[in-house]
């Protein structure tokens, strides 16, 4: 009797978004990169990635968030897949994306896919990927994907790639508010270069102050030390994101900055209720499309389904 040959069940893969607490953005290398130093946060606002053995490499992608997201070799989560497929002798996945991570609104959603990607992969065809050989594959795909592996509290240098963790206590709630529309990542930092001109822009060089925030688990003190580089650019593009920061901060929040390069903007809050009080005040003001409550620091990409049937 000859038995039929043996087909891996689906991995699902859960993978956050990221905020950056703190983006500094230095000068332009010769590689057309911004040596960067940022602090990122994973938060929980997910991507659900379920990755399964399949006749043809496909993607498709499903969810309130998935418009404009495309379903072909240019998916982020797809080039993932094909990238593996030339390191290892794996045979075609069709990858299910389910978005909850805004698009194009600066919390890398499509660096997420990826990331989450490699995860699934590495379970479905049992590769044994070891942390670092993980780390290659994911900074070769873009700057924040090793970090959405990694998750929790992590800095970043190079071009965002290079992790160091952080020691950050407690919890921290976030409001997300979301924008119309995208803002494309290389034209804020293109917009950044042209407002930057005249400057001589220092290498970037992480500030004690916000590690000292993140130790003590205030929110206030976390707050005050939030910054983007980006921000002027991202404002510069789209001018009616001023008008959105001060409403958050006009109805309670600790501290407000666009998020990575917009137009999500990010606030933070003193707790989980005073989360829910701002994003109905946020909601009723009309100037945002729609809300997203999360808290942070939650886990990077991580297996949360692998059907056994
Ligand atoms: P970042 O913060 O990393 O700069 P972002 O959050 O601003 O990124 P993404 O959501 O990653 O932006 O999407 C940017 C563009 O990438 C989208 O407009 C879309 O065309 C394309 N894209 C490719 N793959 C994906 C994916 N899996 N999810 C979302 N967008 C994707």
């Amino acid at each position: 009797m000859t038995s039929a040959p043996l087909v891996p069940a689906p991995v699902t893969v859960r993978v956050p978004a990221k905020v950056n607490l703190e983006l500094l953005v230095g000068p332009r290398r010769p590689d057309g990169y911004h040596a960067l130093s940022t602090v990122f946060q994973a938060v929980s606002l997910y991507d659900d990635v379920t990755v399964a053995a399949a006749a043809d490499w496909g993607v498709t992608v499903s969810g309130p968030l998935a418009a404009g997201v495309p379903e072909n070799g240019d998916n982020l989560a797809l080039r993932a897949a094909r990238l593996v497929e030339t390191h290892f002798d794996i045979d075609p996945v069709h990858i299910a994306i389910r978005k909850g991570i805004p698009v194009a609104g600066g919390m890398a959603g499509g660096s997420a896919d990826a990331a989450a990607t490699l995860v699934a992969l590495d379970h479905l065809w049992d590769l044994d990927l070891d942390r670092e050989e993980l780390e290659d594959l994911a900074s070769e795909l873009g700057s924040d994907v090793p970090f959405l592996i990694a998750g929790g509290t992590a800095m970043g240098s190079g071009r965002g790639e290079l992790l160091a963790p952080v020691l950050a206590r407690g919890t921290y709630h976030w409001v997300f508010a979301l924008a119309e529309g995208g803002l494309s990542t290389p034209a804020v930092y293109a917009e950044c270069d042209r407002l930057r001109d005249d400057e001589d822009v220092p290498d970037p060089v992480p500030t004690a102050a916000l590690m000292s925030a993140l130790r003590t688990g205030d929110p206030h003190e976390l707050a005050a030390q939030l910054s983007n580089d980006l921000q002027a650019a991202s404002l510069s593009l789209r001018p009616d994101l001023a008008e959105v920061l001060a409403a958050g901060m006009e109805y309670g929040a600790l501290g407000g900055i666009v998020s990575g390069s917009g137009p999500t903007t990010a606030f933070l809050v003193e707790n989980s209720e005073a989360g829910i009080d701002l994003a109905v005040a946020l909601t009723a003001s009309g100037v945002v499309r729609d809300v997203r409550r999360a808290s942070g620091p939650v886990h990077g990409a991580h297996v949360i389904h692998q059907r056994t049937d």
